[in-house]
């Protein structure tokens, strides 16, 4: 049996951020995962507080503390290794003004284009690189793992695998997607993480002309990406199907293509279910269980506020005043 100081359940982009922010303070972190594609690596990868809080209609306080969190960005991606890709994005609605306006309204930069309008203030990070990265740096051990029971036992979380293996530790993070709730967890958080609604999410990888920066019109956007663009991305709420829709991805091909005016190849689509909070923010922080953290349903945001829930949780485990944000995205907020 293994015995780290935190174990993190879920290798997605809040367990790997949060195991990340607890190595780069020295904790030894193990991380549990079983490896199978998650949300996270099917995502395009967008850190877009502007675009995300223009077309969803974000209040300015939501739209503020996206703000914030890209604005972690910078020292975390340096720090773990990561590529930032800070080209900006283009959105093309139906009234440039009214949006350049709303963007104004929010406090982010923007500015009117011959298509629409641009904002600097949404940035990029390659998915499936950045989680490769993330699972090396120092301080983690990835082990590939099925967790199917967790108990509490001398005051330390025994967490066992499907194959017989155990883990103990004092301290255990939950960041296991929008998957059902670990067996043995408590009744109380089993309700908080049943709560959780599931979006699948599609997106179809092109073979084409690369944009210059993500492009957004209603329904679809373009995201830059290797030798082409990600067309993205479905929001289709209650279903949990990861079989890739032909349909769905035909359309995002077309829209693509038309969009950027080009021709192309349309590769295998990738799904991703998203978990979703009622209130569209994670939760992230400590739960009323001793040693017991939770990263959790950051919605369409994950990559967004990745290193925002590493910092919140991290400070949580180790019983620090956080960031301001934190009591938004405090877990037991709805119980
Ligand atoms: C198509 C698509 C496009 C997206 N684009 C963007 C974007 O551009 N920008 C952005 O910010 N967000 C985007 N998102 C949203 C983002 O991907 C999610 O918010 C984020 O990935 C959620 O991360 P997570 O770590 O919570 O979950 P996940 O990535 O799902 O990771 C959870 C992990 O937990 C593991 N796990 C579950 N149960 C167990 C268990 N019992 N034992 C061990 N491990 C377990 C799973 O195997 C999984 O690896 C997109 C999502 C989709 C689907």
């Amino acid at each position: 049996m293994s015995s780290p100081d935190v174990i993190v359940v879920g290798a997605g982009v809040l367990g790997l951020c949060t195991a990340a922010e607890l190595g780069a303070r020295g904790h030894a972190v193990t991380v549990l995962d079983p490896g199978a594609p998650n949300a996270s690596a099917a995502a395009a990868g967008m850190i877009a507080p502007a675009m995300e809080s223009l077309i969803d209609q974000l209040t300015p306080a939501h739209a503020a503390l996206l703000a914030r969190g890209r604005d972690l960005w910078p020292a975390f991606a340096d720090r773990s290794g990561l590529e930032l890709h800070r080209e900006g994005a283009e959105w093309r609605g139906p009234d440039p003004e009214a949006d350049l306006s709303r963007l104004a309204d929010l406090g982010f930069a923007a500015e009117l284009r011959s298509d629409g309008v641009f904002t600097p203030d949404d940035w990029r990070v390659d998915a499936v690189e950045s989680l490769s990265l993330l699972s090396s740096v120092p301080g983690l051990t990835r082990q590939t793992a099925q967790v199917t029971a967790i108990r509490r036992e001398s005051e330390e979380w025994l967490l066992q695998a499907e194959d017989g293996r155990k883990w103990l530790a004092p301290t255990v993070v939950v960041a296991t997607g929008a998957a059902a709730a670990l067996p043995g967890l408590p009744e109380s958080l089993e309700r908080v993480i049943s709560a959780i609604r599931p979006i699948r999410g599609q997106l179809t990888p092109i073979r084409c002309q690369r944009p210059a920066q993500v492009v957004r019109v209603p329904g679809l956007y373009a995201a830059p990406s290797g030798d082409g663009a990600l067309a993205g991305a479905t929001m289709e709420f209650d279903n949990r199907s990861t079989l890739p829709d032909a349909e769905a991805a035909r359309r995002q091909t077309e829209g693509v293509l038309a969009l950027l005016g080009c021709e192309g190849v349309a590769r295998e689509p990738r799904v991703g279910i998203r978990g979703a909070s009622a209130d569209g923010l994670p939760m992230a922080g400590p739960t009323a269980e001793p040693g017991l953290h939770l990263a959790l349903a950051p919605r369409r945001n994950g990559w967004l506020l990745g290193p925002m829930v590493g910092r919140i949780v991290a400070d949580g485990i180790e019983g620090r005043a956080s960031l301001p944000d934190a009591p938004a995205l405090d877990p037991l907020r709805f119980a």
